[in-house]
């Protein structure tokens, strides 16, 4: 894993959230509304505690595997940190990303809902969870279908008891995002959500401005990804942004 220097992670925190408040200036929101989760896949613990050193408590994590060989330590040290999953999750590893995760926001299949459903109550752990939806409906990508949403939301709530606080979208590369975040939006508005995760290193000023409370940012604070081999958890998802 590779670990970028301090001062760079500290430069890129402090740029990140000067770009976040200028968004909600921009856009007549308060910029306690929007959390930043800095997304530190395939970047080693050191910089997550380079990031901890400078304020920064929500860390997003793609895979179950990698989260699991960096996280319990980093907890114990900081039992202020907040762990969401970003990445896909095979319903294998249900058990394992209750236990794990304060916030899950790749939620996207009826079998997912029930293994997720099914581990919550054995563990009486209820992580946050947001719906993925797959605005632009791309055959590749996770998430369920825009039409499909307010059903799958309603069975969630309803039929399997998931604690449903939002919808995550990742627009299509190559497209502009703002109309994916504007449908996210409709979506989540019209069923009663008022969490949005949406927006990245490329496009988190625009999602804020189309009212994004959650952005996943890696890039912009830890530098390049240099992407490792395929991690044991699975191959690596092809939602995985290629900026
Ligand atoms: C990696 C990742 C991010 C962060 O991407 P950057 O472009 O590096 O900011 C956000 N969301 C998801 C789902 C990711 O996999």
């Amino acid at each position: 894993m590779s670990t970028p220097g301090c001062t760079g992670i500290a430069d890129g925190l402090t740029r990140v959230r000067e770009q976040i408040a200028a968004a909600c200036a921009r856009s007549g929101r308060a910029p306690e509304d929007v959390r930043l989760i800095a997304a530190c896949k395939t970047f080693g613990d050191d910089a997550v505690r380079s990031a901890i050193a400078c304020g920064q408590l929500a860390f997003g994590e793609n895979y179950v595997q990698e989260a699991k060989a960096k996280w319990p330590a980093l907890k114990a040290d900081h039992p202020g940190t907040e762990l969401h999953l970003i990445g896909p999750l095979q319903s294998n590893k249900a058990r394992e990303a209750v236990a794990l995760f304060d916030v899950i926001h790749s939620l996207d299949r009826p079998s997912l809902a029930k293994a997720l459903s099914r581990q919550c109550d054995a563990q009486e752990r209820r992580p946050a969870m947001f719906v993925q939806v797959n605005t632009g409906a791309e055959p590749q990508k996770s998430g369920v279908l825009p039409q499909e949403a307010d059903a799958f939301i309603a069975s969630c709530r309803d039929v399997h008891g998931l604690n449903i606080t939002g919808l995550m979208c990742i627009p299509p590369a190559g497209e502009p995002s703002e109309p994916h975040f504007g449908h996210l939006a409709k979506i989540a508005a019209r069923n009663g959500l008022t969490g949005l995760s949406m927006g990245m290193s490329g496009d988190y000023g625009a999602a804020i401005e189309h009212g994004a409370t959650c952005v996943r940012v890696g890039s912009a604070i830890f530098g390049n990804r240099t992407y490792p081999a395929p991690p044991s958890d699975g191959p690596r998802p092809v939602t995985a942004p290629a900026q």
